[in-house]
């Protein structure tokens, strides 16, 4: 292969498609490389027993700004316009026994309390620092910061947590969010099981490994995961620098995982029913899991396992300890019997996944500057791009998708890395 490239966009989620759909845009001789056999990365929807079911982002967070969200509503797509999920939802339960009104009530109160000491925090401090830990709310409160942020309130960071540019705006996708990214690099020169597995940046043009050759390019759009770059699985050279090694070290992958099992009909009669359990046994015992059923009357139970608890049962047992953990809670709350009712069950396994190595980017605490690092400039030819770059969205896949056309952007303005506008 002796291919030169104006760009070389490496990774196809929503970052490498962002970048991608620019680069066409403003006439580049572009192409994406991706390790995977499909596209998408953490946008990834599947069928489960018939029905489609993302294992990756399912809502149009900030709807009103989500330029995914636009496409879906001019296209047809199956969306739900909501607002923010209800944080603690009607059915909550601690073992097999369900929360009364008042305790309800009082949980509510204490995560509105949470949200509210990050917010005036002073400074960029532990979440954990800032709340009561001694709540009797706190497990459950823990499984619902994890699941929103990946990490639990002792590596919440207060900065991070302000920094957001919160909308509430998140609607769910019928039809799957990973169908409707994936429609977007419809044409676009993408190569798949094309792993990078180095950049060399000290020649006249960059250099781009693949187990397929290397490509040579004016410049390179790095759009894995902070994970994958901080686990060297890409070599640079030369090595990526200090700030950004530090950049790596402040924003690591916090946990998130979902899983789907199709009933041989609705759970429930109401339609996309919530339900949050602290399991007392099982796999999960003492973990909080959501649990979504018959989402848009389809006959699914979805479970939303993050954090702690999705990092442990992955490293345990991958797909299977999350799919036992979520049977072992839905038994606990409805009883053996329902298992019995299931017909197909599917999971991600972001968290051990090479490709991706956790579920999205969360700052330590003190360290939400880290970010700012991960999104600078270190290179004139070379620019990091994705989700943990976005600095008011990150963790989101339209988040993602901005810093891979700002990146083309940015490297046009500076002449491709040959100096001046292109
Ligand atoms: C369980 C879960 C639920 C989520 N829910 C939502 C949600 O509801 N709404 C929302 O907005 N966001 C959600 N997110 C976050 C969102 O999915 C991500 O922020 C976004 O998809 C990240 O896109 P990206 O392009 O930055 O990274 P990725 O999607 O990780 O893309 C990087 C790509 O690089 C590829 N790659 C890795 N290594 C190499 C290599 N060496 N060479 C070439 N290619 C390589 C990967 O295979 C991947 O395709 C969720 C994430 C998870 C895990």
């Amino acid at each position: 292969m002796s291919d030169i490239f104006d760009v070389i966009i490496i990774g196809a989620g929503a970052a490498g498609i962002g970048a991608g759909l620019a680069a066409r845009a403003a006439g580049l001789n572009a192409v994406i490389l991706e390790a995977n056999g499909r596209i998408g990365g953490r946008a990834h929807a599947v069928d489960v027993g018939g029905v489609p079911y993302d294992l990756g982002c399912h809502y149009l967070h900030n709807a009103s700004r989500n330029p995914f969200a636009a496409v879906a509503l001019r296209e047809g797509w199956r969306v739900r316009m909501d607002l923010h999920a209800t944080s603690v939802p009607e059915m909550a339960y601690r073992g097999s026994s369900r929360l009364s009104d008042d305790e309800r009530a009082a949980c509510a109160r204490f995560y509105e309390a949470c949200d509210e000491a990050y917010i005036t925090a002073d400074g960029d401090v532990a979440g954990a620092s800032v709340i009561d830990t001694a709540s009797p709310y706190y497990t459950h409160y823990v499984g619902w910061c994890e699941a929103i942020h990946g990490v639990p309130p002792e590596r919440l960071s207060t900065g991070d947590y302000q920094r957001f540019a919160d909308v509430p705006e998140d609607w769910p996708v019928r039809d799957g969010y990973g169908a409707l990214i994936a429609s977007f690099a419809k044409d676009l020169p993408i190569r798949l099981n094309c792993p990078v597995t180095a950049v060399d940046r000290t020649g006249a043009l960059v250099s781009v490994e693949t187990p397929k050759g290397t490509l040579r390019g004016l410049s390179v759009v790095v759009t894995v995961s902070a994970g994958v770059l901080a686990s060297g699985a890409i070599r640079f050279t030369p090595e990526l620098p200090a700030v950004v090694q530090t950049g790596l070290e402040g924003v690591p992958m916090g946990y998130a995982e979902r899983v789907c099992l199709t009933m041989d009909g609705p759970v429930f009669d109401t339609p996309t029913q919530s339900v949050h359990v602290v399991p007392t046994q099982g796999p999960a015992a003492g973990g909080m899991l959501s649990l979504c059923f018959t989402e848009f009357g389809d006959p699914t139970v979805g479970a939303y396992i993050a954090g702690d608890l999705a990092h442990d049962l992955t490293q345990e047992g991958g797909k299977v300890a999350l799919i036992d953990a979520t049977e072992a809670a839905l038994a606990e709350v409805l009883g053996k019997d329902v298992l019995k009712r299931i017909v197909a069950r599917d999971a991600s396994c972001w968290s051990t996944d090479p490709l991706t190595l956790g579920g999205y980017s969360a700052a330590l605490p003190g360290r939400t500057v880290a970010r700012d690092a991960l999104a600078m400039r270190f290179d004139e030819r070379v620019i990091l791009a994705g989700e943990a770059c976005a600095l008011d969205y990150y963790a989101t896949a339209h988040g993602a998708y901005f810093t891979g056309g700002s990146a083309i952007a940015t490297l046009l303005k500076e002449g491709l890395g040959r100096g001046g506008s292109a």
